[in-house]
């Protein structure tokens, strides 16, 4: 898919925002939701999306929506930061098949880095459900 398109509802980001699909869920406000990566490329990999919101990619996200969403980001990151002790976190996001991107709800990525650790391949290798609700529980209670 390219940058252009229309918002398809049936996105699993979408689906898991409604309650479709199951997620292990880190953090919501009224802004974002905050969920493990199911594919982490990184121990800790967290995804941030906005909760009311059609856009695809950042660059059609209303701009009144992008102060909320990256606040929530941070909040989330900083929260990572204090749960993991990681060296460093990387802090992505997708705009296009050709970047990146295969989910098309806006989402930006917090996977913690640290030294010596190479960064797995991206949407590879599924996690095990049980870990992922251990690490949630650990950056859930850092939310500050
Ligand atoms: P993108 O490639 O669009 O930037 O990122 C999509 C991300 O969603 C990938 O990192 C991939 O691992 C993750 N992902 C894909 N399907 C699912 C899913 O069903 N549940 C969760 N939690 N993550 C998913």
């Amino acid at each position: 898919m390219s940058l252009d398109g229309t918002y398809d509802a049936g996105n699993i980001f979408a689906r898991i925002l409604r309650g479709e699909m199951p997620s292990v869920r880190v953090f919501e406000d009224d802004h974002v939701l905050a969920f493990m990566d199911v594919f982490p490329q990184a121990r800790g990999h967290t995804l941030v999306i906005p909760k009311h919101s059609t856009a695809r990619n950042f660059l059609e996200e209303a701009p009144e929506n992008v102060g909320p969403l990256l606040l929530g980001v941070q909040r989330v990151a900083r929260a990572v930061r204090a749960a993991l002790t990681p060296d460093g976190i990387a802090i992505s996001q997708f705009n296009g098949a050709v970047s990146g991107q295969t989910v098309y709800h806006l989402h930006f990525h917090i996977i913690p880095r640290w030294e010596g650790v190479p960064l797995g391949r991206h949407g590879e290798g599924m996690a095990d459900v049980e870990e992922l609700k251990g690490l949630a529980e650990q950056i859930a209670a850092k939310i500050a």
